[in-house]
């Protein structure tokens, strides 16, 4: 008997998840819905686009024909809700609902938006979704300076004025003048790639934190000091622990300056980039259940509180390693999830674990590779900390509890997580992986290695906060 798989969603998660299913089935119908976009595209790499480095096709893991190629139905909608006991997914506009033998929630974040009044003036934006990035591109470029093909994927006629997915205008054109300067607020990776952007583009730059460094969760102050320095070498002007108080704007609505608690910063735009949260407002309304942070609850098997529905990536609520349920906002794990996913709806008895955390990123031109467990709140007893500063400069975090090694939070130099991981899955102490700290080291051919002396090398752990 053939079972039709619906999936909303056509990111990381829901492609894997289409994939998944389709190398098992090659005959059951799949119907992938999407409201953002016709193609699945690497959302991590949309500065690249912006910056542009690459275009919006150069940013597409497949050929546009594997939709036929795989026999996957598109629906370009907006799914509006789920009714459970009929199986039916609800969509805007004129179309049917679909039916479903299984139902895959694959639906992703939606940005955080400013809590501040001001907060919806022209000009005020994100850089989460391909319409944030069409906005934020014409916002920088204009239409006058660089005109870019219109996107055939980028307009959708039943988006709702609650979505993420909605066009907006710049306040670049209504000022018909082009942006000289831009706030960006909030210090995580988006925030910092969003400044990247706009200082590649020539313009002035504000970057406001809260905090009085950058990311507190996963980098420390020493490390949150070098970055700062570096961004001000790159002409930003980094204000750290100014919090936000309004956007004010002009007569036109068009926004003219970010007031904090230290003044006001002028500003011809500004990206909002504190956060994102499960895009699961939609599914207000319906059984499945939804967490306090918006995630759709799952358990180990990822399906939902409804038979037949499951979900996977940005938008699932899942178990971590430290036993707490909420969503895990990252690529690697979107995959992992959208393939377990497919998975359990094929029958199988499979279940989703997580593994040890890593990440890896480049803040502007600071390489960075974590592993393991590093953030401030975490119940772990030492850092030991080594500054490199000689042709190459880095930093060596490495974080012990009980004798044994368990996170690295390493800048400047390129690192393999996975041997990293190796290290904290095998118990090493910090002696046992300062010595074979070079067999993770991934640097190009002619940076030099990372050399500790003897002096440093040695050095106890010391207790939170403090150098070793
Ligand atoms: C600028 C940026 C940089 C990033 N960098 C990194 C990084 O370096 N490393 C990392 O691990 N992660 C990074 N991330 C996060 C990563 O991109 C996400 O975790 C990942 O893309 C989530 O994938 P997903 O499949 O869960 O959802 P998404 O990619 O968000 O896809 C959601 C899909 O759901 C569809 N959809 C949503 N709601 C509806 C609806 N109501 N009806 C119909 N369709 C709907 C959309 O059309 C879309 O296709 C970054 C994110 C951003 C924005």
């Amino acid at each position: 008997m053939s079972t039709h798989v619906v999936i909303v969603g056509n990111g990381i998660a829901g492609m894997e998840a289409a994939l998944g299913i389709r190398a098992r089935e090659p005959s059951w119908p799949i119907t992938i819905v999407s409201e953002e976009s016709d193609h699945f595209f690497s959302r991590t790499a949309l500065m690249w686009v912006h910056s542009g480095q690459l275009d919006h096709r150069g940013i597409e893991p497949y050929e546009r024909d594997l939709y036929a190629r795989k026999n996957f139905t598109r629906v370009r909608a907006r799914a509006v809700g789920v009714d459970t006991e009929r199986e039916l997914l609800q969509l805007t506009g004129n179309q049917d609902a679909l039916s479903y033998d299984r139902l895959i929630i694959a639906c992703g974040s939606a940005p955080r938006r400013g809590p501040w009044p001001g907060s919806d003036l022209r000009g005020v934006g994100h850089f989460i979704t391909l319409q944030d990035l069409e906005w934020f591109e014409k916002e920088v470029y204009g239409a006058a300076v660089r005109e870019r093909p219109p996107r055939a994927d980028a307009h959708l006629a039943s988006t709702t004025e609650d979505s993420p997915y909605l066009h907006r205008e710049t306040a670049t054109a209504k000022r018909n003048r082009p942006l000289e300067r831009a706030v960006v607020i909030g210090g995580g990776l988006v925030g910092i790639e969003a400044v990247e952007v706009l200082r590649a583009a020539g313009k002035q730059v504000t970057f406001v934190i809260r905090e009085d460094w950058y990311w507190p969760m996963a980098i420390d102050g020493r490390e949150s000091a070098w970055i700062a320095e570096r961004m001000r070498e790159h002409g930003v002007d980094v204000r750290l622990g100014e919090n936000v108080e309004a956007m004010l704007g002009d007569d036109d609505g068009n926004v003219r300056a970010v007031k904090t608690d230290a003044g006001e910063i002028p500003t011809d735009a500004v990206v909002v980039a504190v956060g994102v949260i499960p895009n699961t407002g939609w599914l207000t309304g319906s059984d499945i259940e939804i967490d306090e942070r918006g995630g759709v609850v799952v358990d180990d098997s990822l399906t939902t509180s409804a038979a037949n529905v499951f979900a996977a990536g940005d938008c699932a609520s899942v178990r971590w390693h430290d036993g707490t349920q909420r969503p895990e906002q990252l690529w690697y794990t979107g995959r992992e999830q959208g393939r377990v996913a497919a998975a359990v709806a094929l029958g199988d008895d499979a279940r989703y674990a997580r593994g040890t955390w890593f990440n890896s990123a480049k803040l502007m031109d600071i390489e960075y590779t974590t592993v393991g467990q590093v953030e401030s709140d975490s119940d772990r007893r030492a850092d030991w900390f080594f500054e490199e500063r000689g042709e190459v400069r880095s930093t060596t975090r490495i974080a012990t509890k009980d004798g044994r090694v368990v996170g690295f939070n390493l800048l400047g130099r390129r690192w393999d997580h996975e041997v990293l991981i190796g290290f904290i899955e095998g118990g090493l102490t910090l002696a046992q992986a300062l010595d074979r700290l070079h067999e993770a080291s991934f640097d190009t051919e002619f940076v030099p290695p990372l050399v500790i002396p003897n002096k440093a090398r040695n050095a106890r752990s010391a207790p939170d906060g403090e150098s070793a």
